[in-house]
């Protein structure tokens, strides 16, 4: 029997003139996310996806890329039969042989109208055959199984359970960002926030080795890596601070310190996003968070960058922002200890209302464009695809 995950989205987002390129989208990111495992053929039919398997036992590994993708709002594992209640009656015995249950309902759907037999009628008639064939009562609102039943213009559906997906949007629809990504627990997770609103995330890590070790510089490589399941490629790009902390440290008060790196941070990566196609930079900073997360400090950092910067997390708290790199998986990764640029060489009480004025005097000190221009020259870039074994390199 034809056995095929089917994918539902969100219909709201199918709204109107946007819906062939939400689907398309969503199409090319389903077969790309499924490269490597029993998927024969993706088809696109009326709000939905389906995916055939070549053997039910793919199930599993098929299921989990599917729920990775953004813009599933949810899925399940479906039974392809023809449009004829009958063919239905006569594989239903062998599809619920394995299962025990003492109550059950039909929840049927019909999607072609022309079909000529009611949901309501469906219902009633696969009821009363399945109570003769299982001995099991009918139960509307708590069934130990619902059977679905869903009937297509060419084919009819049948399937038992439904997988919640993450929604959103798929990936590739809003275009390119930059994400300033550290080895903490909240940049990742606004990465994702913003890759589930259907951006392709480029990212940036600022690492200070060889004055510390490696430690951050892997911990962005695995973040990267874990998050690459989303997009499929993904590229990183290594920036050495050293040279510009130890200047910075050098020529100005150790208040400013933080607020310094962060501003050669931002222009870095904004040159970096151009070369990309980026059209916007990505933060993970929370309002208050931190002292160089006060709306004053943000306002001086974001003066030099030439393009929107964009913080998903700017209303979470920490807890929030736990809880969703906890359900994410991100979270394991970003609390493994490192040695990160930004703890290098700061003061117990760094500037809470930077003053711009002040800011740009210091900078009046340094060699500013040099630094950034050595910076990007001594910046690596690494490529990630995901899944790891299958596909092309990116
Ligand atoms: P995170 O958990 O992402 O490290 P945080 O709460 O520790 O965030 P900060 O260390 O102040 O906050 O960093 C604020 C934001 O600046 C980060 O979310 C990230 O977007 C960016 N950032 C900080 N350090 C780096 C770095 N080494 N490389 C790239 N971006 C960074
Ligand atoms: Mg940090």
């Amino acid at each position: 029997m034809q056995t095929d995950v089917i994918v539902k989205t969100h219909e709201l987002a199918l709204k109107g003139r946007n819906r062939p390129w939400f689907m398309r989208h969503l199409v090319d990111n389903l077969r790309q996310a499924t490269r490597g495992t029993g998927v024969t053929k993706v088809w696109q039919g009326q709000l939905l996806v389906g995916l055939t398997l070549a053997d039910e036992s793919d199930w599993p590994l098929v299921s989990e890329r599917v729920r990775d993708c953004f813009g599933v709002a949810k899925f399940f594992k479906a039974y392809k039969l023809p449009q004829d209640l009958d063919k239905v009656k006569e594989v239903l015995p062998s599809l619920l042989a394995d299962r025990s249950f003492e109550s059950f309902r039909i929840t049927a759907h019909r999607a072609d109208k022309r079909f000529p037999t009611t949901s309501e009628e469906i219902n009633r008639d696969l009821g009363r055959f399945v109570e003769e064939l299982t001995g099991s009562r009918v139960d509307l609102t708590h069934p130990d199984l619902t059977i679905y039943l869903d009937v297509l213009p060419r084919d009819i559906l049948v399937y038992f359970q439904e997988v919640k997906g993450h929604g959103g949007l798929p990936v590739g629809v809003s275009g390119l960002v930059t994400t300033m990504l550290s080895g903490g627990i909240d940049s990742p997770v606004a990465a994702w926030q913003m890759m589930k609103r259907g951006c392709n995330a480029h990212f940036v890590h600022f690492h200070s080795y060889p004055l510390v070790d490696m430690s951050s510089i892997e911990k962005a490589g695995e973040l990267v890596q874990h998050l690459t399941r989303h997009q499929f490629r993904s590229t990183l790009s290594l920036v050495p601070l050293g040279e510009i902390q130890k200047q910075i440290i050098v020529a100005t008060p150790p208040s400013y310190r933080v607020i310094l790196y962060r501003r050669f941070m931002m222009r870095i990566t904004e040159s970096l996003a151009r070369l990309s196609g980026s059209k916007a930079i990505i933060t993970g900073e929370s309002c208050g968070q931190v002292a160089s997360q006060t709306l004053e400090n943000i306002a001086v950092i974001d003066h030099v960058a030439g393009m929107p910067v964009l913080r998903p997390l700017v209303a979470f708290n920490k807890e929030e922002i736990v809880n969703v790199a906890r359900s994410i998986g991100t979270f394991p990764i970003s609390i493994q200890p490192d040695q990160d640029c930004c703890t290098l060489f700061v003061p117990k009480h760094p500037e809470t209302h930077a003053d711009l004025a002040t800011v740009e005097k210091l900078e009046g000190l340094l060699p500013v464009d040099d630094l950034v221009q050595q910076a990007l020259q001594g910046t690596q870039v690494k490529k990630f695809t995901s899944p790891e074994t299958a596909g092309q390199p990116a």
